[in-house]
């Protein structure tokens, strides 16, 4: 039996357009002489006849009460917290809408060209909070919510975080959003609803990390909405073949097809009326079940393909630096820049423009390899459905997408099989040949019989089995690549993607260093501070929040003894709100008049929380031959770590069991408690973040050199006037330079050593004891049982004691001169506010607004596009 579905489809909506038809009345009529003209006379008065925005805290109530008792269809007897946050986040939502589909209106009538920002993953975390910021409307809920008989802190606490990323590089893409909406850029986000997020971290009784599920949309979820009218169909597996009409044309046919449905985020702008769009598709499988399969004979795939359709956007894989293979995460892949790029072409194709003129309307830029899926799926587009010739589609192509690299990293490097993808994409892996035949012939005529040059160029690595680079593909097929800060952006040049800038030429490979968004990373998260800063730059906040290089004016402020009295009064008050979360949360008494020194990020090798505990090891054995006298000098710390590790990532875990064993000894030995505390936080996020980065002290970025592509954490730490105790590496050299060296505490050995220690340690080994003694000393007394009596740290210890890859044992001993000159400085606690200031007022450059302006002006040549 042959399927019963044109080829041809694919990718296509699977409804109708329906016949729509204007509200009587609510819309302008254009009259003889081509005027508008409004039936209701005012355009304001047509907007309020729609719905406008609620102004006064009477609105707010009422518009409150109101989805009490017909959305969540609930008594106003019987609310709670979570009811109350529910509603009154319902009633926000009405009011994102009000600008959102202006917005929405506003691009279709003016047709900007747009950039679609796609990504993996969004790490958004909670959104009412930002959403009545950005609407201009904090206080009049704060009343609103008062009137009603609730505190809008509570009602705030009771979201939870959408975390639908695992760190860095799903934030950096949700600060991206936020400052694309506030600069008025025609930018959307694409991304997966996954019914997980990333994991819930628990920390069992003997330190271990349990990984529980995050069913963050248990509760309904007020901020998205779902688009049951904007439906793809998406296909896997089946055949590709010639079509039989005498084209010649490659037709992909049969296998399984799932319905890829959106769910669009609205991204309401600071300070503007722009609130932009984040499509996030969920995956459903087609009219229950699987008619190719069925027709097939196969009644139990039929029946079970329900299941597989699910299960495409069901979790987000927790990895973080690491590539692997996996055949769910490959359609997972798929689905969302099929699904994407279908919708990208419907929106192009409303405008009747000829196909050679998609680059002028639509740039594409793919955060990291995960997307690059896509570009084979536009050629197939082009050549398969819309008949062009190989060379115009590849012309569109390579003028539509922009590639950013995230790392260096070998083992992070994506690579697929190729026989699972000709399992699950053979066209588009046929398409990949062709690209790389074509690539190949044009490097070998420009280096002819170089064969060790093709061989490290093709998408193609030879093996058992064979597998695609994903990140060559990602370069030749883009118009520009970029990495994420200076040093990475070298490296990138210089190492992985060498060969293609000898070939294609040094313009295509650029920087753009990274960003964080000032309205969450500070005046959210810290806003005492912000208030300081508005009265002391006399300037409006939605002015220096949006020109953030403003800062500076805090710089003379810093020699201004009342201004530094009441600048170290607030990160005092900060460090008691983290002490009493700690205490509501964990049940355990933080002590505030102590330095915080904190690392939060990803648990990984490269990033070396290990280095980090060895350190706190080391001290606590310092103190604990100290005399009385020596003690009373020094100046209390306490250390914080959160972060979570991959499930698979053993030796990650064992650094979390390591450091809560850890700080059991130390919290409850009396010889020290009073010098030293230690804790790891668990279940780290965006909203615990939001808490711990403006108590900081110091914070630590501490990864081998050449590894930590940027960092953006270093930047929300440095603009709360935490300071930085960092290697030179990632986006801390650029901090560096702009808050001045003085500033930050800087250790270790620099890039260019990294390639001859690792190889000393291959070949020449010196033992750790001669190399190292105050590291040898830390690692036997772990073995020796002081921190829990048996072998299970000895993997993590080999990790060091052998080939030691991240260079522990090299960075170790001025790792601990840094620690010391931290605590000299703190000493003098006047200098040390001083420098806090002066980080602050020199992180302007750090915004990501700046950033996204870089994307938007030299690469995807698109423009503010505002309205009233
Ligand atoms: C900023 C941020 C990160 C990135 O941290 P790095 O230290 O730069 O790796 C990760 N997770 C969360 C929740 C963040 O807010």
């Amino acid at each position: 039996m042959t399927s019963t579905i044109d080829p041809k489809t694919i990718g296509r909506p699977i409804r109708p357009r329906r016949h729509v038809r204007t509200l009587t009345g609510y819309l302008p009529e254009t009259d003889a002489a081509g005027k508008e003209q409004w039936p209701r006379g005012e355009e304001e008065v047509w907007r309020a006849g729609i719905r406008g925005l609620d102004k006064t805290v009477d609105d707010i109530t009422k518009s409150v009460v109101n989805h009490v008792q017909t959305s969540l269809a609930r008594q106003a007897y019987n609310i709670d917290d979570l009811g109350a946050y529910q509603a009154a986040a319902l009633s926000v939502r009405d009011n994102l809408l009000v600008n959102w589909n202006e917005t929405q209106l506003n691009y279709t009538k003016k047709n900007p060209k747009r950039a679609y920002y796609l990504s993996l993953e969004f790490l958004m975390g909670r959104t009412l909070d930002n959403a009545l910021l950005n609407l201009g409307l904090k206080d009049e809920y704060k009343d609103g919510v008062q009137k009603l008989g609730f505190s809008i802190e509570d009602i705030l606490d009771k979201e939870r975080d959408a975390a639908l990323g695992n760190g860095g590089l799903g934030r950096l893409a949700a600060c991206y959003l936020d400052s694309g909406s506030s600069t008025e850029l025609p930018l959307w986000g694409y991304g997966l609803r996954y019914k997980y997020g990333i994991f819930q971290q628990l920390i069992s009784p003997e330190g271990n990390q349990l990984e529980a599920p995050d069913p963050w949309l248990d509760n309904q979820n007020p901020w998205e909405l779902p688009r049951l009218d904007v439906t793809y169909e998406i296909r896997f597996y089946g055949r590709s073949e010639r079509s039989h009409d005498g084209s010649g044309r490659a037709v992909w046919a049969g296998g399984q097809e799932v319905v890829a449905v959106a769910y669009d985020v609205m991204i309401p702008g600071y300070g503007t009326k722009t609130t932009n769009n984040l499509r996030l598709w969920e995956s459903r499988s087609k009219r229950g079940f699987d008619l190719n399969s069925f027709n097939a004979g196969n009644y139990e795939g039929a029946v079970e393909s329900s299941n597989s359709a699910d299960a495409i956007t069901s979790v987000l894989y927790p990895n973080d630096h690491t590539s692997f293979g996996k055949e769910l995460r490959l359609k997972q892949q798929y689905f969302w820049t099929a699904a994407s790029l279908a919708d990208i072409m419907r929106r192009f194709k409303n405008q009747n423009k000829p196909l050679a003129q998609f680059p002028d309307f639509v740039a594409i830029q793919l955060n990291d390899t995960h997307p690059t899926l896509a570009i084979p799926e536009l050629m197939r587009i082009l050549i398969d459905e819309e008949d062009l010739t190989w060379d115009q589609a590849w012309t569109i192509v390579t003028n539509t997408f922009f590639y950013t690299n995230h790392t260096v990293l070998p083992e992070a490097l994506e690579k697929w099989p190729v026989p699972l993808l000709e399992h699950v994409l053979p066209r588009h892996l046929q398409i990949i040949y062709d690209i790389n035949l074509f690539f190949l012939q044009a490097v070998e005529k420009k280096y002819p019989g170089d064969r060790e040059r093709l061989a490290r160029m093709s998408l193609i690595e030879e093996g058992q089995p064979k597998q695609v680079r994903m990140a060559h593909l990602a370069a030749i097929g883009s118009r520009k690549v970029n990495g994420v800060a200076e040093l990475h952006s070298d490296l990138v040049r210089t190492t992985i993607l060498k060969d293609f800038v000898e070939f294609e030429g040094l313009s295509k490979y650029s920087n753009v260093t990274n960003g964080i968004t000032p309205r969450r990373w500070l005046d959210q998260c810290n806003p005492e501070l912000s208030a300081l800063i508005t009265k002391t730059l006399a300037v409006d906040k939605n002015v220096w929040l949006k020109d953030l290089k403003l800062l500076k004016g805090l710089i003379p402020h810093a020699e201004d003894a009342d201004f530094r009295k009441a600048w170290a009064a607030i990160k005092q008050r900060n460090k008691e709100r983290l002490a009493a979360h700690v205490q509501s949360t964990l049940g355990l008494t933080v002590r505030t008049d102590a330095m915080f020194d904190v690392q939060i990020k990803r648990i990984h090798e490269y990033k070396r929380q290990t280095l980090n505990i060895l350190g706190v090891i080391h001290r606590y054995l310092t103190l604990k031959v100290m005399t009385p006298e020596e003690k009373a000098k020094v100046n209390p710390r306490v250390v914080f770590f959160a972060g979570k590790a991959a499930p698979a990532y053993y030796i990650a875990k064992l650094t979390i069991r390591l450091i809560v064993n850890v700080a059991k000894v130390i919290n409850g030995d009396p010889d020290t408690k009073d010098y030293l505390q230690l804790y790891f936080l668990p279940d780290y996020s965006v909203s615990l973040a939001e808490v711990l980065i403006p108590a900081s002290d110091i914070s630590q970025h501490i990864s081998t050199a050449g590894t930590e592509a940027s960092g953006t954490s270093n930047m929300k730490f440095c603009l709360n006037g935490g300071l930085l105790l960092g290697t030179v590496d990632g986006a801390n050299i650029e901090i560096a330079e702009e808050v001045g060296e003085s500033n930050v505490f800087f250790f270790g050995h620099l890039t260019p050593a990294v390639e001859d220690l690792r190889y000393q340690h291959l070949y020449h080994p010196v033992p750790i004891e001669e190399k190292c003694p105050a590291l040898a000393n830390v690692l036997n007394q772990i073995s020796s049982g002081l921190f829990g009596n048996d072998d299970i740290y000895e993997p993590l210890l080999n990790t060091i004691r052998q080939n030691d890859y991240y260079l522990l044992s090299d960075d170790f001993d001025s790792y601990i001169a840094a620690l010391a000159m931290v605590d000299e400085a703190y000493q003098d606690k006047e200098e040390w506010i001083k420098k806090s200031i002066n980080t602050t007022a020199n992180m302007g450059k750090f915004s990501s607004d700046r950033a996204i302006l870089e994307y938007a002006e030299s690469f995807w040549n698109i423009e503010p596009t505002p309205f009233k």
